[in-house]
């Protein structure tokens, strides 16, 4: 096996086993290591620290596959998957739901693997060269664990670029349906394989939804950025008085209404706006419309540390408008899902945003990612999901 060397002092995040080596940190590569193939990392003093993928063309050059002198084969990836499902069995124990995050990447120990579970179906999600090397033996790993065969693959992002990879989605093996019936919370979502965003469902939210409903009994409810419609199923659930679903996605707005009329709810009740919310907001906040509950939901504005100037912008923006359509005694439940910006910033964000809006408002709860999403504590980047409840008075 090929072998890297680390520059003298920077062993000190390899030892609190966190799963990332940066490219500036690396002193000497021995060998000519192929995309995604393992190699063994060692101090400045040949000490060995463990095993990892290498990427030559990203600035994390190699993720940690173990801290042991392991062999990187489908008995590795089967207990890592193994445990990864086990440490979840609490939850799919406790919650009625068919849909799971199995393998959260890094957070569970197999860095660039994402793999969601719908009723059946296994979605794989392939984010680095590593796992991208041993997708293959990872397939044949899920299959064994789980005993399901019928696997879509949804490596269509962005991030695999980085990784020297080129995007690559389709079915990998047994049967795919184009569209499938999940359940969450006690209601049922459309979930679109092939077409959708992420994996298909924003399955992160699974908590958050039903954190969110019990504010929602008998208010008028603005949902935005809604998706498939998650929120706005759960607050017609709880009997919302009514309830208007906003997102840019005319796809994501037709399955919303599709989830509507499957669940048993009237149209009287609903609204579905397309477009963009942030001139749709101006406008009903031009035109002085009012809503009890607001939710927004936004995409990722900061992907990395990077963006975070303009994301606070636009974070601000949103928040201060959401504020503006709030009546007095309403909620705005507000989420970031930006790795790039952390809890702090978010909240001085949306504080800076009620300032302007000359609204005061306290913080009722504080929400995370689902639990199926979890965060190593060797891995803090792991966490990128936050969200506010927050009350105006
Ligand atoms: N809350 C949802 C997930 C939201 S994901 C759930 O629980 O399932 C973010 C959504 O924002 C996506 O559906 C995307 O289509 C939408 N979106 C992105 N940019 C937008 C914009 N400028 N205006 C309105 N919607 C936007």
């Amino acid at each position: 096996m090929n072998k890297i060397f680390l520059k003298p002092g920077k062993e000190k995040a390899v030892i609190r086993h966190h799963p990332w080596i940066f490219s500036g940190a690396i002193d000497t590569v021995m060998g000519d290591p192929e995309n995604g193939s393992s190699v063994q990392v060692l101090d400045s003093k040949k000490n060995f620290l463990g095993i990892g993928a290498f990427s030559p063309h990203s600035q994390i050059r190699v993720r940690m596959w173990s801290f042991d002198n392991e062999v990187i084969d489908q008995t590795f990836f089967e207990k890592r998957i193994d445990v990864s499902i086990k440490r979840r069995s609490h939850l799919m124990k406790k919650y009625d739901d068919s849909a799971w995050r199995l393998i959260h990447a890094e957070s569970d120990q197999i860095p660039g693997l994402i793999v969601d579970q719908y009723n059946d179906v296994l979605v794989v999600q392939i984010l680095s060269s590593g796992s991208e090397y041993h997708r293959n033996t990872i397939v044949g790993a899920l299959k064994n664990i789980t005993g399901l065969s019928n696997i879509y693959e949804r490596s269509d992002m962005e991030v695999r670029k980085i990784e020297g990879l080129k995007q690559r989605t389709g079915p990998i093996s047994g049967k795919i349906p184009h569209e499938i019936l999940i359940r969450e919370g006690g209601h049922q979502f459309i979930v679109d394989l092939e077409n959708s965003q992420k994996t298909g469902f924003y399955l992160d939210q699974r908590i958050n939804r039903r954190i969110v409903s019990d504010y929602c009994m008998d208010k008028d409810v603005l949902n935005v950025f809604s998706f498939t419609g998650g929120f706005s199923i759960y607050a017609a659930g709880r009997k919302a008085k009514k309830v208007v679903s906003l997102d840019s996605s005319k796809e994501a707005l037709e399955l919303a209404k599709r989830n509507h009329i499957l669940n048993g709810f009237s149209d009287n009740e609903h609204e579905w706006l397309e477009g963009d919310a942030f001139q749709l907001l101006r406008k009903m906040r031009d035109q002085n419309k009012k809503f009890d509950v607001v939710i927004l939901d936004p995409p990722k504005f900061a992907p990395t540390a990077a963006h975070v100037d303009k994301a606070a912008r636009a974070y601000k923006d949103i928040n201060l408008l959401g504020f503006k359509l709030l009546n007095p005694g309403g909620v705005l439940v507000t989420f970031s899902c930006s790795g790039g910006l952390n809890e702090g910033l978010f909240q001085k964000i949306v504080s800076d945003a009620a300032l302007d809006a000359s609204a005061y408002a306290t913080i009722l709860e504080k929400l995370n990612q689902g639990p199926d999403h979890p965060v190593s504590l060797n891995f803090p980047e792991g966490a990128y999901l936050k969200g506010l409840i927050c009350l105006k008075n």
